[in-house]
Parts: C-alpha cells; structure tokens; sequence
C-alpha cells in the first residue's frame, strides 16, 4: 500500500491543491491527514471539503480543530493563532463542526499511528522540537512507525530503542529493530525555511518514507488571507517559509 500523509494546510487551499495535483500520478492508496485543515488561511471550507473528498481517509484532530471546537481555550493560542481560530469559527456550518467533533486525536492505520502533536498528552497537543521530545513520543509507540504535524517543520527521528537519531535524508528505508517518527512538515504553512508545501508518501511495502516539496502559488493565497482581513503576518511568512 502507498499512503499520502498531509498535515498542517490551515486553509491554504492553492497548497493543498498543488500536492493533491501532484499525488494523483503516485498511485496512492490511502491518504491521512494529522490535523490543522483549518486555522491562518482564507479557505477552511473548501480545504475541508477537499480532504474529505480524498477518499479512505484516516484524519485526527489538530489544536486548531480543537480551538474552534471551543475544546482548546482561546488563551492557549497566540494572537495570531486565536484571530484565525477566531475568524474560522464564524464560518464552520455546524454539519462541519461535527464532523471535525467526531475526529480521534490519534488514529492508527496499517503498521503506522497518527497524532497531530504527540503520543505524549496528544489533547496538549505537546510539539516535538527536541531529541528529549521525540524520545517520549517514540517510546509510546505501539509499532515501529508513527506520523506527527504540528511544528510545521519536516523532520525524522530514528531509535534502536537505546541511541535516538535525527534522519537528515528526505528519504529512508525502515531499517528492521527501529522505531521512526516522521513529522511531515506543514501543506499550508511550512517553518523551516522551505515556504513549498510538504507532505510524505510511505510505501509499506517498500518499507519507504518519502518527504516531498512542491510549489504552489502563495501569491494567491496571500492576496486571499489579505482580502479576508485575516493579519498581514500570516500572509507574509508564507513566501519566507516561517
Ligand atoms: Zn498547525
């Protein structure tokens, strides 16, 4: 089986269009999204709509979800957070409400799991920065393979159960005795410097983890994030990939 995993697109809706284009020549058997469809970009109801047309989707929540849920209080996000969750809200139908309601915040699919932050208090949605952060995560695995968002930057942690490893390769073969976490980095809102959209493809057979990048146009989906009244800094950080 060949997974597309997405996370992070944040109403981003030319990214997500751009990565959806690209995967529709990779054979993809099912796609997972591991949260933030909405939240920063002007578009959380086509975004939405789009995701859950993919097709044997496994989703979970993301703090954003859970921030116009009213699950998350206002005062955990920062302003620039809490003026998206803020302006999302007001769209979401309640037939979209309870569909984001009704996701799991972490989800397991094939020999893989899914969680927006981490295995560790997934409804603190904790983020993974550090090797201290990743060990919690990766010990509460129940298999050798898990998915995360959140910090909207790419990376691959790799344990023997003892030596814990950053992974700089965009690619890597699942070694036998390892354990890998894989953040995919962010469709809507890259922050690592790289403002092209990114998600994964995973291969179980091939026991193969792929992180791509592709271009989209960010000229429009600034110029829409303007036009909604949303802040100008969520806008700008989308050419600057932070
Ligand atoms: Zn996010």
């Amino acid at each position: 089986m060949r997974y597309a995993i997405i996370s992070d697109i944040h109403g981003n809706r030319e990214a997500l269009d751009a990565v959806v284009a690209e995967l529709a020549d990779e054979h993809i058997d099912g796609y997972v999204c591991a949260g933030d469809v909405v939240g920063y970009g002007a578009d959380p109801v086509a975004c939405l709509a789009r995701v859950r047309s993919l097709g044997r989707l496994t989703a979970v929540a993301g703090n954003h979800e859970w921030g116009v849920l009213g699950r998350t209080p206002r005062a955990y996000f920062n302003s620039l957070a809490a003026a998206a969750v803020e302006w999302t809200s007001g769209l979401l139908t309640p037939v979209e409400l309870d569909y984001l309601g009704q996701l799991p915040l972490t989800d397991a699919r094939g020999d893989f799991e899914v969680v927006h932050g981490s295995l560790e208090r997934p409804d603190d949605f904790t983020y993974i920065v550090g090797p201290a952060d990743a060990r919690e995560c990766l010990k509460r695995m129940a298999g050798r393979l898990c998915f995360v968002g959140h910090t909207h930057r790419v990376g691959i942690w790799s344990s023997d159960g003892g030596h814990l490893t950053a992974v700089k390769a965009s690619s890597v073969v699942l070694k036998e005795g390892r354990r890998y976490l894989v953040n995919t980095g962010s469709v809507g809102q890259p922050r690592d410097g790289d403002p092209r959209a990114s998600y994964v493809v995973y291969d179980d057979e091939a026991g193969r983890v792929d992180i791509c990048r592709v271009p989209y146009d960010i000229a429009l989906a600034q110029k829409k994030i303007r036009a909604a009244g949303l802040p100008k800094r969520l806008a700008e950080r989308l050419a600057e990939g932070l």
